[in-house]
């Protein structure tokens, strides 16, 4: 973790969740600071995803509300915020379940993880050609764009032509970076992410949220349904990206895991966030350890 700046970048504060008349969550306040891995650990139904949706503002989807309290993102209250524009803030959610584009390529899916940069006026229509067409190169499309952009001439033009270079190049850089994250996401690049692994599904589910370089990546259960081998990758993995400075907030079943990765944790039970602490340190509670760890049974 950076020291240097434990600016809060994440607050969640008295956060009270309901789903119609359940209470899911009840009074959970939690933080991540500028440079942290933090970690969401706890019994089943205890409201560890509630809380990522409510963060992501996915709420509404599972009928759920949020009652009270508030969330802020770098001193910005982002409650109910869609996540379109949460992505522009910073924030980027990899998915329970990876959510992969199974029919395109583990290149196209990148690319749909950096979409938002191409051109927010392109219509809908002309994103969907796009894959249709299977277009995949971000160079090829972006550079080709930018050139007949350039012929028009006009000042506008050239000022929205330079910025979709900067913006093209971002994501030329950000696409080399995940490729040298994961090597064998590179190996795949033309592979139909359907028939990857679960484990080379994960890491395309991390590439693709890594593509706009956001400040917060949240993981809802990272290690679901990996091999012991494929769990040891991804969070190395994730380490190495949070070296590169991006803050992390994991909510996972696989309390070991997460805790020894993690600088803090928060363990949830029914409703609530039972105690915090860092995760060396839980990883010694008794609590911990009998209730998660398989010691003491
Ligand atoms: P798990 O580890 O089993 O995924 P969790 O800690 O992530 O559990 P949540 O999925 O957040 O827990 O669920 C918290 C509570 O909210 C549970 O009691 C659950 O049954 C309830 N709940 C979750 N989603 C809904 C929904 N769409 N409608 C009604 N109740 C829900």
């Amino acid at each position: 973790m950076n020291n240097k700046s434990p600016i809060t970048i994440l607050s969640v504060r008295s956060l009270s969740v309901n789903y119609g008349t359940v209470e899911a969550l009840k009074d959970v306040s939690l933080e991540v600071k500028d440079g942290e891995i933090v970690a969401i650990v706890g019994a089943n139904g205890a409201g560890k995803s509630t809380t990522l949706k409510a963060i992501v503002g996915t709420l509404k989807e599972y009928n759920g509300r949020i009652v009270s309290g508030e969330i802020l993102f770098q001193g910005k209250k982002i409650n109910g915020t869609p996540p379109y524009e949460l992505v522009k803030m910073g924030i980027s959610l990899v998915p329970e379940g990876r959510r992969v584009f199974p029919s395109m390529t583990v290149q196209e899916n990148l690319e749909m993880g950096g979409y938002i940069l191409v051109n927010t006026q392109w219509s809908i229509a002309n994103k969907k050609k796009l894959f249709v067409n299977g277009q995949s190169s971000i160079k090829k499309l972006f550079v080709n764009r930018y050139s007949s952009m350039d012929k028009r001439g006009s000042h506008s033009s050239m000022v929205n032509s330079q910025s979709r270079i900067t913006n093209n190049q971002l994501l030329i850089t950000n696409l080399a970076k995940i490729f040298d994250l994961f090597p064998v996401l590179k190996e795949r690049q033309n592979q139909k992410a359907g028939t990857l692994s679960g484990g080379e599904q994960q890491m395309l589910a991390i590439g693709r949220a890594l593509m706009l370089s956001p400040k917060l990546l949240l993981l809802d259960e990272p290690s679901l349904g990996l091999s012991p081998n494929y769990i040891e990758v991804v969070f190395d993995r994730l380490k190495e990206i949070n070296k590169q400075g991006t803050s992390i907030l994991i909510v996972e079943q696989n309390a070991r895991k997460a805790l020894e990765v993690c600088n803090r944790g928060y363990v949830f039970e029914i409703g609530g966030i039972a105690f915090t602490d860092s995760g060396e340190n839980l990883l010694k509670d008794e609590r911990v350890q009998k209730a998660f760890l398989g010691f003491g049974k």
